[in-house]
């Protein structure tokens, strides 16, 4: 019997699609993109259809019904989901879960579209009596067609002369969607290109040729902080837009870059184009619509972090994916994808300019634009001739600090202040302490569930697990030795919070890490405190370091350039000099010139040498000659295999043997298997975890091996569970 067959990727851990019948009922609606609900063994679930084609339905079972009313993604978007999905090795229905907002992943999140009603004067002529009808009718006249809720705002108390209008055939009364704008409420300044500076010109002069090349363009922009990135990008996306073509531009995290979307908003608003922003800090219905105006081609523009990637645009002509090094466009669980990397694969497969932006590019970025692979367009020097802030490095040796801070850092602090000038310190530890020390058995506090130290939080009088959130009280007694000694050792950004407010009694100190923005907008007044100049030293972790542009700060501290340094991973020099370029970045962007100090006891490490001399092509050379020698990343290629469960022993037992079955075909094709080994977080969660890692000086192997993984993890212990990060960045 032959009859409709729909292809649906099913939100679960499948390795191929499934083909369900489409009954009568839903045959008019059924078409590639639609959600649907389906029967899955005994149960049911979400799924998402692929294609609509006739052939045999004997045995096949049918479609429940169908999610909404119209489709989450456009049928171009099928082959870039298939093809992520098979890049990463990750159940196709799963990736299409993951990339739709969640109002529209079929959860139990579903959100209903709302709706409004809205009136418009009809073709009758003629008055109706009262003066008040009169009166709504004339201005209904007047314009084309209002919504109730806006009418109600001109004409307070309008129901009743409204209800007699439509009663009386004057008005028609009709429906219509209300799409929830996040920023309705917000006005803002507009904003003009400014004239671009020679280099600026000669970089767009670039990009602009490229555009009208067309095809599959991807472009390395190295711009060191400060060099005017933004504007280029705001030019060039005016260029994209006046071919017909949209652009979506990808930023770490909305959430901490609220300077930069105020820029599009300022450049783009007014009606000159449509902006839409997609994150997670929408409220869901918010999401779910501007989702669907994107789908329904409504919107030009769309600005969103990591998932943003795969905003429903049908007619993209260019990626731009801000500050490509951050580490945030990796997503760290479940559909573990690389937003940087799907982006240049989405662009060669629409045609699209793919424009990578960073003053510290990846180094597998910096490799491919060496090679020849994309195009490296540069910007030397800051705008306006400005000068790089110029870098000190404080030898914690010589310069020993009784407290957190050395000397010369904190006479720079007080100078700072007295010229009424702005400061910045990084810290990247949370909290007061990052242990708590017994004095007498000298074993810090760890977390029951993971295997790491609690930080000792003073203002909450708290201890807590950064990892895995957990909380307890700080107990009287050490529990191993019980004695009563316990001291807090380390420093975290609560201390140096607190040894600032001792050095620089009059200054307005604030703090800028994940306890103190947990709030919705608490970050962002933090940022227009600092725009206001209403504070005079922040302090913070990482946060400090991404993309904020305060032109009255002048001076930066690094308290510990160490523990970035040290740890146990072979990007640890790649983080640190990224880190410290982008933090040593803020200073000295407006009138006056930066000056930056960082504190360390390895004053002679290659990074901070190449630090200092503002010297990313120095650091990179060094950097991938380690690598090149190591095989690591950008000259091999690496697949972490994690397996985790409660019971330490199960795993290392499914690990071992995952290793034996793995070790024959790895050799026969080339690869190394390293491991298992526990891995760096032993215990998370109360999970222990063992990796094994694979690596190889090609792809293709790797990817061939991976197709055997769904039948491995099959042979897995019931109580063992194993994700594989394809690319991985943390290990
Ligand atoms: P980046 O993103 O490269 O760090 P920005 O785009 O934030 O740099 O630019 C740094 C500062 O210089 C901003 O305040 C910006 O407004 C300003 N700027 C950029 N281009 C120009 C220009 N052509 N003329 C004057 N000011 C500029
Ligand atoms: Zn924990």
């Amino acid at each position: 019997m032959s009859g409709l067959v729909a292809e649906v990727a099913v939100a679960a851990p499948l390795d191929r699609t499934l083909s369900y019948l489409v009954p009568e009922a839903l045959v008019s609606n059924a078409r590639c993109g639609m959600r649907v609900r389906v029967p899955l063994g005994r149960r049911t679930a979400t799924g998402y259809v692929l294609d609509v084609q006739t052939g045999a339905v004997d045995g096949l079972k049918p479609v429940i019904e169908l999610l909404g009313s119209e489709p989450a993604f456009p049928p171009a978007m099928v082959d870039f989901f298939r093809r992520a999905a098979a890049y990463y090795q990750y159940p196709l229905g799963e990736v299409i879960r993951t990339a739709l907002p969640a109002g529209l992943s079929g959860g139990n999140h579903e959100v209903k579209a709302l709706t409004e009603r809205i009136y418009q004067a009809s073709e009758m002529v003629g008055m109706p009596r009262g003066p008040r009808q009169r009166e709504l009718l004339d201005y209904l006249r007047g314009v084309d067609c209002v919504a109730r809720s806006e009418l109600l705002t001109v004409f307070p108390n309008c129901q009743s002369s409204l209800r007699a209008l439509v009663d009386q055939g004057f008005v028609l009364e009709g429906q219509r969607e209300r799409l929830r704008d996040p920023f309705s409420d917000m006005t803002l300044a507009a904003d003009t290109s400014v004239d671009m500076t020679d280099r600026q010109a000669e970089v767009f002069a670039s990009i602009d040729a490229a555009l009208q090349q067309g095809g599959f363009q991807p472009m390395l922009l190295h711009g060191v902080t400060g060099s005017g990135k933004t504007e280029v990008y705001l030019q060039a996306i005016e260029q994209v837009l006046r071919s017909g073509r949209q652009a979506l531009v990808l930023v770490p995290e909305i959430a901490l870059t609220p300077q930069l979307v105020s820029r599009f908003r300022a450049r783009f608003a007014g009606g000159r184009a449509s902006l839409a922003v997609l994150h997670s800090g929408l409220s869901l219905g918010e999401r779910f619509d501007a989702w669907r105006s994107v789908a329904r081609g409504e919107v030009d523009i769309v600005i969103g972090a990591r998932s943003a990637v795969f905003a429903p645009l049908q007619r993209l002509g260019m990626v731009i994916v801000d500050e490509e090094h951050e580490s945030s466009y990796k997503q760290g669980d479940g559909f573990r994808y690389h937003a940087r990397d799907l982006a240049l694969m989405r662009g060669q497969m629409e045609q699209a300019l793919v424009l990578l932006g960073s003053a510290t590019p990846a180094l597998t970025t910096y490799h491919r634009a060496c090679q020849g692979k994309i195009a490296y367009l540069e910007l030397p020097q800051r705008v306006m001739s400005r000068p790089m802030p110029e870098v000190e490095l404080i030898d914690l040796t010589q310069d020993r600090p009784e407290g957190i801070l050395a000397q010369a850092l904190k006479d720079a602090l007080v100078a700072n202040l007295e010229r009424g000038e702005q400061s910045l310190l990084l810290l990247n530890r949370r909290g007061f302490a990052p242990y708590l020390l017994c004095a007498d058995c000298g074993e810090a506090l760890r977390c029951p569930h993971c295997d790491i130290t609690l930080t000792f939080y003073l203002g909450q009088k708290e201890l807590r697990c950064n990892y895995c959130d957990f909380r307890q009280p700080p107990p009287d007694q050490c529990p191993a030795c019980q004695g009563a000694d316990l001291l807090p050792e380390g420093a975290g950004t609560e201390k140096l919070e607190q040894e600032l407010q001792e050095l620089l009694p009059t200054a307005r100190i604030a703090r800028m890490d994940r306890d103190t923005t947990g709030r919705k907008g608490a970050h962002q007044s933090l940022v227009a405190a600092m725009e206001k100049r209403a504070i005079d030293v922040l302090v913070g972790t990482q946060m400090v370091a991404k993309g904020l542009d305060f032109p009255g700060v002048t001076l930066v501290g690094v308290v510990q350039a160490d523990n970035l340094l040290n740890l146990p991973d072979f990007r640890a020099a790649e983080r640190a000099f990224t880190l410290l370029t982008q933090v040593a970045g803020r200073a000295g962007r407006g009138e006056r010139p930066g000056r930056v100090f960082v504190q360390t006891y390895a004053h002679e490490h290659f990074a901070l040498d190449c630090c200092v001399r503002h010297d990313y092509v120095g650091f990179a050379r060094e950097e991938l000659a380690l690598r090149q020698e190591l095989g690591y990343p950008p000259f091999g290629f690496l697949v972490n295999c994690v397996l985790s469960g409660a019971v330490r022993e199960q795993v290392e037992a499914a690990a071992e043997a995952l290793v034996a079955e793995l070790l024959g075909p790895a050799m026969d094709l080339g690869i190394e298997v390293l491991g298992p080994a526990p891995c760096p977080l032993a215990r998370l969660r109360g999970k222990s975890r063992y990796q094994l890692l694979l690596k190889a000086s090609t792809r293709p192997p790797l990817r061939h091996l991976l197709t055997r993984m769904p039948v491995l993890r099959r042979a897995l212990p019931g109580k063992v569970t194993m994700t594989v990060d394809v690319d991985p960045l943390d290990m």
